[in-house]
């Protein structure tokens, strides 16, 4: 699963293609290995289908963008861009639906023998109501969450299907009528004469918007849509390494489409919830450590809050005010990498604000002595520079 291709690699294309060339090669690599052109071949059939998958999401605007900057992360681990409903990729029934839009007013159908067209499969593909809108969510996570990932479950008021009618939205079954232009396929052919010969064009009927069918008589729960408002709860497995302003997407679960069409998409938008002590900076995670004078002279051990729990760290004898330590690896993981941040703890030898009289003796003797009057090494950074390089 890991080992997943590049979606421009499987089709052949640059990063920038745009979206016609990303067509042109998506029908020239279906077309290569289509089932039909190489019958029981299943190294064929699994290139078929990574082709479809690719396409499904270069083909997508938001979805292209996504991958291009999260990579396979950004549809979530181990799930498929496919859909919710099969893991690890798309069906064929999927990938025939996605024929509609790309070979739909194509001679698609007599590259495969003529009037068998989609038919080779056994089944008619016909196109089911409209598609669901999209729906947003946000989603609040802490700092452990996200170094971790987490799984959020989550009650989303929508459109759901139509348990009375199946998500038809008819009455019953004889209030359902074949269509009477296409005969209930939802497609009518065209036999066109080109200079090649007879060509035969497949496009969505017209009467029924390729739905295959009419309704005479409603279903009482949903009025015909197919569709009523409810909730639905959802889990929604966010990968380590999102942060604020992410979008992830969970394909088909926004809003039931009318008539039994397929669901809109769950879009999560992710939130970070500020931690008290740490400050997060890209992979990095700052943190401001305070030690007493004598301490900082000294040397000591302190415990210091990180990601997941408690870090004790040494402070040798002689440490500076704006030192910089760094526990490697201890900040967030990459998303698209596995890269991960470190923490880096910021050192301030902490001044007292008010003194006693006693105190003020004890300084005061302290200052006359020469071990106490500052000498910084001329070849020691400048604060500004350990400042810039806290936030690298
Ligand atoms: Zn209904
Ligand atoms: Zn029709």
């Amino acid at each position: 699963m890991s080992s997943k291709r590049d979606f421009y690699e499987i089709l052949g294309v640059s990063k920038t293609a745009s979206a016609d060339e990303i067509k042109k090669a998506y029908r020239k690599v279906a077309m290569q290995y289509h089932p039909d052109r190489n019958p029981g071949d299943k190294a064929a059939e699994e290139k078929f289908k990574e082709a479809a998958e690719a396409y499904e999401i270069l083909s997508d605007a938001d979805k292209r963008a996504q991958y291009d900057r999260f990579g396979h992360a950004a549809f979530g681990p181990g799930r498929g861009p496919g859909g919710g409903g099969h893991p690890g990729g798309m069906n064929m029934d999927d990938i025939f639906s996605q024929f509609g839009d790309i070979f739909g007013d194509d001679i698609f159908g007599s590259f495969f023998g003529g009037g068998g067209g989609r038919g080779g499969r056994g089944g008619q593909s016909r196109a089911r109501g409209t598609r669901g809108s999209d729906l947003r969510v946000k989603i609040k996570l802490n700092f452990e969450e996200i170094a971790k990932g987490a799984s959020k479950t989550i009650k989303v008021k929508k459109y759901v299907g139509c348990q009375t009618c199946g998500g038809s939205g008819a009455k019953d079954k004889s209030s359902v009528q074949t269509c009477g232009t296409c005969g209930g396929s939802g497609q009518v052919r065209r036999v066109q004469n080109t200079f090649l010969g007879q060509m035969q064009t497949v496009t969505t009927c017209p009467t029924c918007n390729g739905e295959g069918t009419s309704i005479t008589a409603k279903c009482g729960s949903c009025k015909g849509d197919g569709r009523v408002f409810g909730e639905e709860t959802v889990t929604v497995n966010i990968p380590a390494g999102v942060h604020e302003g992410i979008e992830l997407r969970v394909e088909g679960k926004g809003n039931a489409g009318e008539r039994g069409g397929y669901a809109g998409d769950l879009r999560v938008l992710i939130e970070e919830e500020p931690h008290a002590e740490l400050h997060r900076d890209g992979l990095n995670v700052a943190y401001e450590l305070y030690v007493s004078f004598p301490d900082a002279v000294f040397g000591t051990e302190v415990q210091v809050p990180t990601i997941d729990g408690k870090a004790k760290i040494k402070i040798p004898a002689g440490t500076q005010s704006g030192k910089i330590f760094r526990l490697k690896g201890k900040g967030f993981p990459s998303l698209q990498s596995y890269e991960k941040g470190d923490q880096l703890i910021h050192v301030n030898v902490w001044t007292p604000q008010h003194v006693s009289s006693e105190e003020k003796a004890m300084l005061e003797k302290m200052n006359g002595s020469q071990n106490f009057q500052p000498a910084p090494d001329k070849n020691s950074k400048s604060f500004f520079q350990k400042v810039k390089e806290m936030f690298e």
